[in-house]
């Protein structure tokens, strides 16, 4: 048990965070960085399986709104986490910890397709499992896959890394007055259309009672922070 009393977590990472310091695509040091991140989260006795977005290759609305067909896009965003999930997972492994990547695509010469049963047994087993392939639908997000996941799984709460340290009510980098929330419930992120997360993963997290952990993933050790206690983050819920 840790600290902040969490004993089985699903982080949400955006796509967007693996890319670094880079406009697109993956920077295999901050991939690094994140498996260190998780690895040492682990060693915390904590089980954990992590969400990956595909934003930093891939978001299906963007393509869309640049004429490709809204279903075909979100199909190769879809394939982007897929990517992104395994990098994390080889950077894990490498590090000498167990990881297994789970797509909700199936492409059995990738990766395992993704099982609940099977999923629950790797988390058991001390493995982090790599959700891919977001819920393997068009027109939802990885962000309502983190929810959806944690509710599978049976987690306490999802962890969504960002780039801020909590939830504003403005955006703190535009607005100097944005007041920073340390609690809110899911009603009032509802009601304030907040826009850390989308509404369908808000409602779902809100028809759980699963509680989202916002935290900025910028500094070294971040999970393990937040997991202890000790780092900034807004709790959402719970
Ligand atoms: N996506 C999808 N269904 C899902 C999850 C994701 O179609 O269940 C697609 C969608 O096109 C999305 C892209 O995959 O834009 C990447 O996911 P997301 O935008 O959530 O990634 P993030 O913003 O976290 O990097």
């Amino acid at each position: 048990m840790t600290t902040a009393g969490y004993r089985r977590i699903i982080v949400k990472l955006s796509g967007e965070a693996l890319a670094g310091d880079m406009p697109h695509g993956i920077d295999q040091a901050t991939v690094d960085r994140f498996a260190a991140d998780l690895v040492a989260a682990r060693a915390l006795g904590v089980t954990l399986g992590v969400v990956v977005g595909g934003g930093n290759l891939l978001r299906g609305a963007t393509a869309a709104s640049h004429g490709a067909d809204r279903t075909v896009a979100d199909v190769m965003g879809m394939l982007a986490t897929v990517m992104n999930a395994l990098a994390l997972e080889s950077a894990i492994e490498r590090l000498g910890a167990s990881a297994r990547a789970m797509s909700a695509v199936e492409m059995p010469q990738v990766c395992e397709t993704y099982e609940r049963r099977a999923a629950r047994r790797h988390l058991a087993d001390g493995r982090i499992v790599l959700f891919a392939g977001g819920t393997g639908n068009p027109f939802f997000t990885t962000d309502t896959t983190a929810v959806l996941r944690a509710a599978e799984m049976g987690a306490d709460a999802v962890l969504k890394a960002t780039n801020v340290d909590g939830v504003y009510s403005a955006d703190p980098k535009r607005d100097p007055s944005a007041r920073r929330y340390d609690r809110l419930s899911l009603d009032e992120a509802i009601e304030r259309r907040l826009g850390v997360m989308d509404l369908t993963a808000f409602s779902l997290a809100r028809d759980h009672r699963i509680p989202i952990i916002v935290f900025s993933i910028r500094e070294p050790g971040a999970v393990e922070s937040v997991l202890s206690g000790r780092g900034r983050a807004t709790i959402v819920g719970g």
